[in-house]
């Protein structure tokens, strides 16, 4: 590199990655208003905030999210997180290097030595909680000690057989070797649900007083093709219910469904007061049933919707055709314009739910009535993935193109059991708080305020020691103060509390302080008034 070049690449200006960005004041005003929100209205609905971690094992993703789905199988950001392993990859290094020597009795003695240390170094430290293998990892540390016992036992001769044997055992040891990588990979989460349940096992939420009642909020990481209302770290704020399945609940199932409506009803209720709260114009709330996953339910419906799909194919789109074989219900989420008027003639759920789902789904709509929640069937609000049961809603609001959804949700009883918890219900949403702030921005509500309360313009060494107590007073009872760190002269400093938005100009020259007077200028009316300082 030339001294040039190098020069030209030490000044290089960084840039946030793309599909993220700074949120800067005073927008991140709003962003706390809209949090604030959210704690006031979740608390008031019995809801307990809780903190997640931004990265979980791969592993849980790919389980709760699915394998097949766009999130896991190419938009998670993943890694693999090594432990501290120098002194293993030490005593590695050591059988490494002697491998290739290995042709006598004598050479494969201290190979096999440093090779038994490396795999009780493994085994000490797997025992003490110290390392985490993968399970493919485990097999290959299997392997490797097979091979290791083979070698072991091999006769003490000399012969031409017995060598070959023995470097050709030496050789796969290296391989496998090699092969065997310590640590997991883990990936920056992409939603919240996975999250929440995993922890509602770890930490046996079914003991709790159910259902139990959870919100985070926090940032998402997707990398998706960057757009208005589409980033790669974007923030949700997420409430989840979860209620573990009493051992004796089959035997009031009718009583169950009814209370699950309940449940979902109130839920969406605590988003819609939520969305008001915040001063969301427009949000409209969708909602529809997908059933459950039986063939006298979903799954019936899916087959007579992949059959009616197999009869237009010709007139879908690719993203459609290949669907009909992937996930058929995925069809009905197309946005392709020349797809709407086909999609229109397709067979609708509703008429293929069973029994239980039916008079769930007519609860939930009644129980929303009666909390005079407004809402709007749409028979093509599906979610593609098996666990997802019943109840699912959306809400869109104005302004926000193509990407108009500001939350999703629905019920995944299932879920927590999938994941190696107790049989358990839950029901939650995601709201897009980026894609919300812009539809508040959108309509004229998301104005920041900024600016200070105050403005101390100072002149003189004694003012500045009376600016000091007043800027204290001040915010301690809450005023936001701007104190120059230098003296001005007032007609710069009052364009200067002008710049910041001040709303009023504390002016303390050494007049004041003589007579012990305040002088406050309202700065939208330029009236001017003296009271005694305190
Ligand atoms: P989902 O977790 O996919 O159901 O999304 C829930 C909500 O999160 C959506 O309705 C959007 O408002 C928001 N959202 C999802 N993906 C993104 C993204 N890449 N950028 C901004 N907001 C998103």
């Amino acid at each position: 590199m030339s001294d040039a070049t190098a020069k030209k690449e030490e000044r290089r200006k960084f840039q946030a990655i793309r599909g993220t960005r700074d949120l800067l004041p005073p927008e991140t005003e709003l962003w706390n208003r809209v949090e604030q929100t959210a704690h006031e209205v979740f608390a008031t609905f019995g809801y307990g905030e809780i903190r997640l971690p931004t990265f979980e094992q791969t592993e849980l993703f790919s389980r709760a999210v699915g394998g097949e789905t766009d999130i896991v199988s190419k938009e998670m950001y993943s890694f693999f997180d090594n432990p501290d392993i120098s002194e293993l990859e030490e005593t590695r290094d050591v059988v490494r290097e002697l491998g290739p020597t290995v042709n006598t009795q004598a050479e494969q003695e201290s190979f096999l030595f440093y090779l038994s240390q490396f795999i009780s170094k493994v085994e000490q430290r797997l025992a003490a909680g110290e390392l985490i293998l993968s399970s493919t990892a485990l097999s290959d540390l299997s392997a490797l000690k097979n091979t290791f016992q083979e070698l072991q036992v091999l006769p003490d001769s000399a012969d031409a057989h017995t060598n070959d044997k023995r470097k050709l055992l030496t050789v796969e040891i290296l391989v496998a070797l090699d092969l065997l990588k310590f640590g997991e990979r883990v990936s920056l989460r992409p939603e919240a649900t996975a999250s929440v349940c995993r922890a509602y096992i770890e930490h046996n939420m079914q003991q709790l007083p159910q259902p139990v009642k959870l919100y985070a909020m926090g940032p998402m990481f997707r990398r998706e093709r960057p757009q208005k209302g589409r980033y790669r770290q974007f923030y949700q704020i997420d409430a989840e219910v979860l209620e573990t399945v009493r051992p004796d609940a089959a035997k009031d199932a009718a009583k169950e469904l009814a209370k699950d409506a309940v449940i979902d009803a109130e839920v969406i209720e605590m988003l819609m007061t939520f969305f008001d709260k915040v001063g969301l114009q427009g949000a409209t709330l969708f909602i529809n049933s997908i059933g459950h996953n039986a063939d006298n339910c979903r799954r019936g419906y899916v087959a007579k919707l992949k059959s009616a799909l197999e009869k237009v194919k010709d007139k879908l789109g690719a993203d459609s055709q290949r669907r009909i074989d992937t996930n058929p219900l995925r069809v009905l989420d197309s946005k392709l314009e020349s797809e709407q008027a086909i999609i229109a003639t397709l067979p609708h759920i509703a008429d293929h739910l069973c029994d239980d789902c039916k008079a769930h789904y007519a609860a939930v709509k009644r129980q929303l009535e009666l909390r005079g929640v407004l809402y709007q069937e749409n028979w093509r609000l599906v979610r593609g993935l098996d666990y997802y049961m019943r109840t699912t809603f959306e809400i869109t609001a104005p302004g926000l193109g193509s990407q108009n959804a500001v939350c999703g949700g629905g019920r995944y009883d299932g879920l927590v059991e999938l994941l190696g918890g107790p049989p358990t219900k839950g029901i939650g949403f995601a709201i897009g708080e980026d894609r919300l702030i812009l539809a508040l921005q959108e309509s004229g509500k998301g104005q920041a305020q900024q600016g200070r309360d105050v403005y101390i313009a100072w002149m003189g060494e004694r003012a500045y020691a009376a600016a000091i107590r007043a800027a204290k007073d001040l915010r301690n009872a809450g005023f936001s103060v701007e104190l120059p760190p230098v003296e001005q002269k007032f007609g710069k400093a009052l364009g200067q509390a002008d710049k910041l938005g001040a709303r009023y100009a504390l002016i303390l020259g050494d007049n004041e302080v003589s007579e012990a007077l305040w002088t406050l200028k309202i700065l939208s009316t330029g009236e001017q008034q003296k009271s005694v300082s305190s």
